[in-house]
């Protein structure tokens, strides 16, 4: 008995009573203060259900609530020279790096990947607030040439998540020369006559703002996100005025017609794949199959019909795959 109850029951015990329960099941909310359930959270794509306050997220949220069945390739990046300069301030640029490589588990502040929204090829590079404050060093410009080289080979719009506290102070004027490199990639892509659709995701600000995040053919933004160059602090105690409320908001912006529209969270995907659907070309390409077929009835009522279907279903299924295999084999 004494060795049942002694040895055997607390092992017993220990096996079933160590459920996990961690710490983080519940988040608060940094606006309203609520407590949020963590698997809520999770399924409402980080958005506070109390008040809508939308939460920072990372490139792998982004990639598994955007592309199709969450599906997609994330891309090699090319290495870049680590701390060029030997930057040390109250730390070293290395072992800062190291940390925020540790902590999410990128290798900078920028990932890219490529795959399908609503059956239409897509690359999206989204930019990490994590990682060193999202900001725009030798890594991130490289990504986003690379990512506009992608998206030139596989004839498929690039839509960018901007998110940074500006250039990577560690790396000098080697980062302020990445806004005129990746102004360059950016251009280049619009030579190709493939569209740029930026989504500004809060904060997106200085070096970034002052470059490719303001370059999109389409400005998008999540609502509430902080958008500027100067912060708002830097702007008062400049000119000792107080800033209107709402000042360099999302929503402030689009009334200023610095951004096309806000988007919530919810309605991201399906608002990106209409657009991605409007502005590539691959609406006019079927078309030859179906002229052939229907080439004795007047084509403009055919082109209309066309239309009023539902993008992205049924009309256009068939020639997605061959087209996609077509575009990856191009790419490879
Ligand atoms: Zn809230």
């Amino acid at each position: 008995m004494n060795w049942l109850t002694n040895k055997v029951l607390p092992k017993f015990r220990q096996l079933t009573t160590k459920q996990d329960t961690p710490d983080n099941l519940w988040i608060k909310c940094p606006e309203c203060g609520q407590m949020l359930f963590h698997s809520d959270l999770e399924a409402n794509q980080n958005v506070c259900s109390h008040c809508q306050h939308h939460m920072r997220i990372g490139p792998t949220e982004r990639f598994n609530n955007l592309f199709d069945e969450a599906k997609f390739d994330l891309i090699e990046l090319p290495e870049v020279p680590a701390d060029p300069l030997k930057f040390r301030d109250s730390k070293k640029y290395t072992e800062r790096l190291k940390e925020a490589r540790n902590k999410t588990g990128n290798r900078d502040a920028m990932s890219v990947a490529h795959g399908k929204i609503s059956g239409n090829p897509a690359v999206i590079a989204v930019q990490n607030f994590n990682f060193m404050g999202g900001s725009l060093g030798l890594a991130v410009g490289e990504a986003i040439v690379a990512a506009s080289k992608l998206a030139i080979l596989q004839k498929a719009p690039l839509i960018l998540f901007s998110s940074a506290g500006g250039a990577r102070m560690q790396e000098g004027i080697l980062s302020l020369m990445q806004m005129p490199r990746t102004t360059v990639a950016i251009q280049r892509l619009k030579e190709s006559r493939l569209p740029f659709i930026v989504v500004l995701t809060d904060p997106t600000t200085g070096g970034v703002t002052a470059s490719y995040a303001m370059l999109g053919d389409i400005q998008i933004s999540e609502p509430g996100a902080l958008i500027c160059f100067a912060g708002p602090r830097v702007i008062e105690e400049t000119i000792r005025e107080q800033l209107p409320e709402g000042f360099q908001r999302a929503e402030f912006l689009l009334e200023h017609g610095m951004l096309d529209m806000v988007v919530h969270r919810k309605d991201l995907k399906e608002t990106l794949a209409r657009l991605v659907d409007l502005v590539t070309q691959r609406k006019k390409k079927p078309e030859p199959a179906s002229a052939k077929k229907t080439k004795k009835k007047p084509e403009p009522k055919e082109t209309a019909t066309k239309e009023t279907a539902k993008p992205g279903e049924a009309d256009k299924s068939p020639e997605d795959p061959a087209k996609a295999e077509k575009n990856l084999k191009a790419a490879e």
